[in-house]
């Protein structure tokens, strides 16, 4: 069992590190399962400074949003996390976001497809939750479970992502493949049409490349950049979203 103490660091170090390449801000969580004794920990809800996280500062809960411990509750949004962490195995992480390239699939017309080998991940695609509407309550958490099936991650219409990983080093990286990969589909479509990845050629990569290995070298990569990051907005602007 991975000791609360070191999921809170990692937890904190993730949000850090998704506020230092400008994915997460006022809105947005990330949260961690520790299946053995239940326990849910979930950053801070709207209006937290989560590009100043301490391990302290997460939020404990049981699976039904229940704060274990007397210092304020989790992001109204909760029940994205005790959804897939109560139902699947490999939801031990999990992220909401409304970063600025992939939330724009949840608003165009257009299926999200990965475009390069690392988005490789994604091969058998990333559905969308149909509904405009903060999933509120357990009924929109099941139904997001429906949506979502077995895949990492998923998109909430006019709203946001959800992805999730057996870690937090495996959800950091797989935010971050499909934040590329959505800026540079889109950034190739003004060139033409786009060529997408085959789920043939998807499969091939990831047999190549373990995900675990592209994920901890990824963690490793931006555990280091964020130790000397100077705590400004990564776009130099300062805007409500994500
Ligand atoms: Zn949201």
């Amino acid at each position: 069992m991975i000791a609360e103490n070191d999921l809170r660091r990692q937890l904190a170090t993730c949000t850090r590190i998704f506020a230092m390449q400008g994915m997460i801000g006022v809105f947005g969580h990330v949260s961690v399962y520790q299946p053995e004794t239940k326990t849910v920990l979930i950053t801070p809800g709207m209006g937290s400074d989560k590009g100043s996280l301490r391990p302290e500062d997460m939020v404990a809960t049981d699976l039904e949003g229940k704060p274990l411990t007397g210092k304020g509750g989790p992001p109204v949004e909760w029940p994205i996390h005790t959804a897939l962490h109560g139902a699947r195995a490999d939801a031990l992480a999990v992220a909401h976001l409304h970063t600025p390239h992939a939330t724009l699939f949840a608003i165009a017309k257009r299926e999200f497809r990965p475009v390069t080998l690392q988005g490789a991940i994604f091969d058998d695609g990333v559905p969308l939750y149909p509904e405009a509407q903060l999933i509120t309550n357990p009924e929109r958490g099941n139904a997001l479970l429906k949506v979502i099936g077995n895949k990492r991650a998923a998109l909430l219409r006019g709203h946001g992502i959800v992805v999730v990983g057996l870690n937090l080093q495996e959800v950091l990286f797989s935010a971050l493949v499909l934040e590329d990969d959505s800026k540079k589909y889109m950034q190739a479509a003004a060139l033409g049409e786009v060529g997408t990845i085959s789920p043939e050629d998807c499969r091939a990569f990831g047999g190549e490349i373990a995900l675990e290995r592209r994920a901890l070298r990824a963690w490793n990569y931006f555990c280091g950049l964020e130790k000397r990051w100077d705590r400004q907005p990564s776009t130099g602007r300062s805007e409500l979203f994500p």
